[in-house]
């Protein structure tokens, strides 16, 4: 924020172009689609928890479900880390950079784990909660993921479609949300939202989401009544 007021401006970032232009791609992708483009696909982190978690679950480890009441409070704390982190910043960016090691990104990404040993252990501490509650450090803590929502909040195509019957009457896609960013009413929360892109994987599986079933179910017995009437219809035509 304070770079474009430097001098010279934009310096820090052109020092690292690859940073430069993932930001940028990052900025427009956040306002056409939102935070899930960053988050659910890019970040290096986010990959690292969903590679374990995925690993864990294969080998049956049990996931643990925080309660809807729980999960709401706790969306709060990655607003609260990032607001601390940027007032800190208007202040001193030293002091910014102390309190950004709530990111593990420095000690996972950055230097493979070979850092003192309490930021090795912060870090595996988060991974081992992603273990059990899938994007524990996405969901709750991340102050990039927080800043992200707020600055996407409202992105310009809502391209994840839903149906009038999700939440009134079929709450499978909840279900499914691995972030819980699915509300009781049907309704994608998209600042929680990580566009993983399996609520759509139900969505169309004719095999599974009850509107695409029942759809399926009236063309086979509409299907199957034509073929009942074929022996009449034979019959009508021969009088004919
Ligand atoms: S499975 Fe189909 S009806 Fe059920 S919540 Fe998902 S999209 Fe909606
Ligand atoms: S399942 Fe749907 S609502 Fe949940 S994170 Fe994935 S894309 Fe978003």
């Amino acid at each position: 924020m304070r770079a474009p007021f430097s001098d010279p401006p934009l310096d820090a970032f052109l020092l690292d172009p690859l940073f430069f232009i993932l930001g940028i791609y990052i900025a427009i992708t956040l306002f056409v689609l939102g935070r899930g483009v960053f988050c659910g696909w890019l970040c290096p982190f986010g990959a690292l928890q969903e590679l374990s978690n995925k690993a864990v679950v294969l080998l049956r480890v049990p996931q643990f479900r925080v309660p809807r009441a729980v999960q709401e409070k706790l969306w709060a704390v990655k607003y609260l880390a990032a607001v601390a982190i940027l007032g800190v910043g208007l202040y001193s960016i030293d002091m910014a950079n102390q309190l950004e090691e709530i990111e593990p990104f420095k000690t996972a990404i950055n230097v493979y784990f070979l850092r003192e040993l309490p930021f090795v252990l912060y870090a595996v501490a988060l991974l081992a909660a992603g273990l059990f509650i899938e994007r524990f450090y996405c969901r709750f803590l991340c102050p990039l993921g927080g800043a992200l929502a707020v600055a996407g909040r409202v992105p310009m195509f809502q391209w994840l479609k839903r149906r009038p019957q999700c939440g009134a009457q079929c709450r499978i896609c909840e279900a499914d949300c691995p972030v819980g960013a699915i509300d009781p009413s049907g309704h994608i929360n998209m600042n929680e939202c990580l566009q993983c892109l399996d609520c759509q994987v139900d969505y169309y599986d004719a095999n599974k989401c009850p509107p695409l079933i029942a759809r399926k179910k009236r063309k086979e017995a509409r299907a199957q009544e034509g073929l009942s009437l074929q022996p009449q219809l034979a019959a009508v035509k021969a009088d004919v």
